[in-house]
């Protein structure tokens, strides 16, 4: 769906994986889960654009329901992939996911999560066999042209991408607008997070941008105030008070 001049967005809202366009060529920026694949061409469709068009994909930081279909339009397509140089390994399986704490687990919303996990393949990660890394302060030169801001915590590579040009900030798992195992809405630190004091100490590396769009992993685009988020999250119970009830 069209979320803003130049920016489409697969999925729901639950898993969101961004589309978006640059004087005719494509970023994609996070792949979701591999059923998405199957939505691709369809969404470039509304964007005017094929497959043909697709430049790159950025990936946030390397979580399983981010990297979806990479490898596959890697292989199949030639696009190449990339991610901040400390998830690297992570996105090429080469290791896990770190020290995860799950916020807020409700146990209605996290059967709605598994079922979506099945329905669209996200039942373990395909490693990307090539891939190639960016650190922080970096502009990629990709369509859009992303301006890097490393925010770790959630992952060590997490990274949020900043496309002026087009006023959004996309920031994966930075924080999130919704959570997928509570369903609670609103700014909130993301589930699965390694290190949440630190991804919480990490949303003061994007204060003071300016975006219109703030577009996070999971949940709906945030248009009122990066700042506000921010602030929000940061108001949040400490990581400590919300472990598993
Ligand atoms: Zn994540
Ligand atoms: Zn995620």
């Amino acid at each position: 769906m069209r979320i803003s001049a130049g920016i489409h967005r697969i999925g729901d809202g639950l898993v969101n994986s961004y589309l978006l366009e640059d004087s005719g060529e494509i970023t994609i920026v996070d792949a979701g889960a591999p059923g998405y694949w199957n939505d691709l061409p369809f969404e470039l469709a509304a964007m005017n654009r094929t497959l043909e068009d697709v430049r790159a994909l950025v990936l946030t930081h390397a979580h399983i329901d981010h990297v979806g279909f990479a490898e596959r339009l890697r292989r199949e397509r030639h696009v190449p992939v990339s991610v901040h140089e400390l998830d690297a390994k992570m996105a090429r399986g080469e290791a896990k996911p770190q020290n995860q704490k799950i916020l807020g687990v409700g146990l209605v919303a996290l059967l709605g999560f598994v079922r979506f996990a099945l329905s669209k393949g996200m039942l373990r990660a395909t490693p990307i066999l090539e891939v190639a890394t960016f650190g922080d302060g970096a502009t990629l030169d990709v369509p859009g042209a992303p301006r890097v801001i490393h925010v770790p915590g959630h992952s060590e590579g997490s990274a949020a991408l900043h496309i002026p040009a087009r006023n959004a900030l996309f920031v994966g798992d930075a924080f999130a607008t919704l959570n997928v195992i509570s369903g609670k809405t609103g700014p909130q630190l993301a589930p699965f997070g390694s290190d949440l004091p630190r991804a919480k100490e990490s949303l003061l590396r994007l204060q003071g941008i300016e975006a219109a769009y703030v577009l996070p992993g999971h949940g709906l685009p945030w248009t009122r105030g990066l700042g506000e988020a921010i602030r929000l999250v940061r108001e949040e119970r400490a990581p400590g008070d919300s472990r598993r009830p």
